[in-house]
């Protein structure tokens, strides 16, 4: 069982298309292993499994704030994904998972849709706790 990296509640197993995705029981933000996301935003629906129900509390996103990977226990970036929709998420620098909060997938989703991804897709480094020259290769 691998726990919320937001809320700490379980995390649900939800197998859609034979994708496997991790969601919270409570915050409904959803737990992509690495591609899982960009996999999912190609099957027609998918979107269903984002409730978009969404919910912050207060000190997630803030920068101070340290989130573990609830896989690997690495860490996890702020990372920004922008198009249609900006979107803030995290992902593990070691295992590359990525954390959607709830409403989020709907929006990665829609994001790039009509363009070649890899020529397109952004990511922006935000980091100022560390400035050990670490780069995101995209
Ligand atoms: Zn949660
Ligand atoms: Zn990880």
């Amino acid at each position: 069982m691998i726990k919320c990296p937001k809320c700490t509640n379980k995390l649900i197993t939800i197998n859609y298309q034979n994708i496997e995705i991790d969601r919270c029981s409570q915050c409904e933000g959803i737990w992509f292993d690495a591609m899982e996301a960009e996999q999912l935003k190609k099957v027609k629906g998918s979107e269903k499994i984002d409730s978009g129900n969404y919910i912050e509390p207060e000190h997630f996103n803030h920068p101070q704030h340290q989130t573990k990977c609830p896989r690997c226990r690495g860490r996890m970036l702020q990372m920004l994904d922008i198009d249609q929709y900006s979107i803030w998420y995290k992902q593990c620098r070691r295992c590359r998972g990525i954390w959607l909060d709830a409403g989020e997938f709907r929006k990665f989703k829609q994001n790039f849709q009509a363009y070649n991804l890899t020529n397109l897709t952004k990511y922006i480094f935000r980091d100022r706790s560390s400035n050990n020259g670490d780069k995101l290769n995209v």
